[in-house]
């Protein structure tokens, strides 16, 4: 398969043939068609898969299609470490790069001054670690209220790390109506009962 049978967005798919990308991933073949249809997704998926562009090219496709004018945060992507969340921002950059989406990443264990002055120009995209995320959410300079896509990232490193209650906190300020994402390496019964309560009728997919 090649990323044209993808029905992907001239602007996203420029930007694909930019890095090099010729060929979708197993992961991106599966994730990107259901994700671009609005469907819940569970992908057991390692790093090193291509995950995080099976799910960056479908949000930023989605959120250019559904524009709804406003500066409120329309994608979130938690994940557990700053450099994962570093990547991941990086990716979103990098695909949709010919796109007017504002992303931004927030991560712990820095000043938030910086990070807060971009949240206060609006960001569509926001990737974020859970800790300085409700830092925010608590001091009412991040709302979660128009978010349309959630992704849940690494989810049994999320657990490993001791974030579950903090993921647990997060997801109750989530809206109801929305498009949800989880992806973990591994899948113990205490991950798939965390996924069970976040997604609706998944798509799954197993790499
Ligand atoms: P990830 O699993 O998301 O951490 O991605 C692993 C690496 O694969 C990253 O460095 C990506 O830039 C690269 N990558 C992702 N998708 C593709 C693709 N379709 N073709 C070639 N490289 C890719």
């Amino acid at each position: 398969m090649n990323f044209t049978d993808l029905n992907i967005i001239e602007p996203i798919a420029r930007a694909i043939q930019g890095e090099g990308y010729t060929n979708p991933t197993p992961i991106q073949e599966k994730a990107i068609p259901e994700i671009i249809k609005g469907k819940d997704f569970l992908g057991c998926a390692q790093t090193g898969t291509g995950k995080t562009a099976a799910f960056a090219i479908p949000i930023l496709q989605n959120l250019t299609n559904n524009k709804t004018p406003n500066n409120h945060i329309k994608a979130l992507i938690l994940t557990p470490t700053r450099e994962l969340a570093i990547q991941i921002e990086e990716s979103f950059k990098a695909y949709g790069k010919y796109l007017p989406l504002k992303k931004l990443v927030i991560f712990g264990g820095v000043k938030q001054g910086s990070q807060e002055a971009a949240l206060k120009k609006g960001v569509d995209i926001l990737v974020a670690t859970p800790g300085r995320l409700l830092d925010f959410i608590s001091q009412g300079i991040i709302s979660l209220k128009d978010l349309e896509i959630f992704v849940l990232d690494e989810a049994d490193r999320m657990l490993d790390m001791g974030f579950v209650h903090d993921v647990k906190r997060i997801i109750k300020l989530l809206p109801q109506k929305r498009q949800s994402l989880f992806f973990s390496a591994t899948m113990p019964a205490e991950i798939q009962k965390l996924a069970d309560s976040i997604l609706v009728n998944p798509v799954k997919v197993e790499v």
